[in-house]
């Protein structure tokens, strides 16, 4: 197999992926990976091209310059990723990757002409940002999902292990090969398998920002956009996943809905605004009154609604009446104005196997009137 024939059929790949990397970029203008996985591809598709080009342009081009873009633009590639992750590489790590590509070339072209060193370097300015990279990779996922990261990391995989072998073997069997394009199946298979790596890059990166772009989506289709609360339909699969493992038998769990007492008068007094600022103020004492283990959430309007489970001595009721002290105990401040807030909640335990959360809800409402009948600020607890 013709080396130089092999790298020249990866630069249309890798145009491909620039245009790919432009479009997602131009996408994901907010995000600035995607232009560093852009400018990285460029970079190192430049660095192959010089490389085709040896003994056609001057050594100082096709081997020197070409090697270090080819080499260069995984370091780019690696920003991108870590960016992307919300992080940055050390500042350590890039200077002392940057050092072994611009130093390594010359030196092993011009000081010592060995084209075997010259791989070796270039297997170690591509195997660590690659290794680098997962780390990041595994801070993506755990964020937006696991598809590109997957496909990244077992490229990556596959990318690292077959580069050492073939790292390797070229020290091993033909430590004099006088150029990386000189006739050796070793490389020429390395070059074959470097077309599937850079496809897979790309679409790794892009999958990557598909994964970002859903992710956020999710995350707002279950939030509520006022308090910042998960809403009604993330508590509702929450829920579902907690009776799914709930021990009915060892611990006492209730549905509680909580309803603003007369919260229009909020709005009519002192207007929209502040009723809006008024119903944060409460999203965020609910929060900090219900224990980690238990959930909370908007349900529309002025109610929330929470599951509560029994912890040590105090039961659900006692739980409940101490989430709604701690409402009328921190009232709404702004500006010297000190608005009182009280709230009213309907208790419904939950039992069976499979609790019915249509049931529950309207059990908790009843008992919710109940509470507002019975003068509001207070807790009922639905017989049962
Ligand atoms: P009660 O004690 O009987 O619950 O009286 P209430 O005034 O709280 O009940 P009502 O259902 O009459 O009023 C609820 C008010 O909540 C009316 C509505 O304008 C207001 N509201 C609902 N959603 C929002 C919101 O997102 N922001 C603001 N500022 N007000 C809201
Ligand atoms: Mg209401
Ligand atoms: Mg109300």
């Amino acid at each position: 197999m013709d080396s130089k024939t092999l790298i020249l059929a990866i630069v249309p790949v890798i145009l491909a992926g620039v245009f790919i990397h432009a479009v997602n970029a131009a996408i994901q203008q907010n995000k600035d990976g995607p232009r560093w996985w852009l400018a990285g591809t460029a970079t190192h598709g430049i660095g192959l091209g010089l490389i085709s080009l040896r003994g056609v342009v001057p050594d100082v081009f096709g081997i020197v310059l070409g090697d270090i873009m080819a080499a260069g633009g995984f370091l780019i590639m690696l920003e991108g990723a870590a960016r992307f992750a919300g992080l940055n590489v050390p500042r350590w790590q890039l200077g002392g990757l940057a050092g072994v590509v611009v130093i390594g070339f010359p030196a092993f072209t011009w000081v010592v002409d060995s084209a075997a060193l010259r791989f070796a370097v270039f297997g170690v300015a591509v195997i660590i940002p690659n290794l680098l990279m997962l780390s990041y990779l595994s801070v993506i996922g755990q964020r937006d999902g696991k598809p590109g990261v997957r496909l990244l990391r077992y490229t990556i995989y596959y990318f690292v292990g077959s580069l050492a072998v073939i790292s390797v073997g070229v020290v091993l069997f033909d430590p004099d090969m006088p150029s990386v394009l000189a006739p050796n199946q070793l490389v020429a298979f390395g070059i074959l398998s470097l077309i599937v790596v850079e496809t897979n890059l790309v679409f790794g990166f892009v999958l990557l920002s598909a994964g970002h772009s859903a992710a956020v989506l999710r995350k707002a289709a279950l939030t509520d956009h006022l308090t910042g609360l998960p809403n009604r339909r993330a508590f509702e699969a929450m829920v579902h996943r907690e009776f799914g493992v709930m021990e009915s038998a060892d611990r006492q769990s209730a549905l509680a809905v909580f309803d603003v007492d007369h919260f229009k008068q909020v709005n009519d007094t002192y207007g929209h605004d502040v009723g809006d600022a008024v119903l944060q103020h409460i999203a965020d004492v609910l929060k900090r009154a219900i224990r980690d283990t238990d959930h909370v959430a908007r349900l529309g309007g002025e109610e929330f609604v929470a599951l509560i489970h029994a912890g040590g001595p105090a039961s659900v009721g006692e739980i409940a009446e101490r989430v709604r002290q701690t409402v009328e105990d921190t009232p709404f401040e702004r500006d010297g104005k000190v608005i009182a807030i009280t709230i009213s909640a309907g208790l419904v335990e939950v039992t069976g196997d499979e609790p019915c959360l249509t049931r529950l809800f309207k059990q908790a409402d009843m008992a919710l009137y109940e509470a507002k009948d019975a003068g509001r600020n207070r807790v009922i607890l639905a017989a049962a």
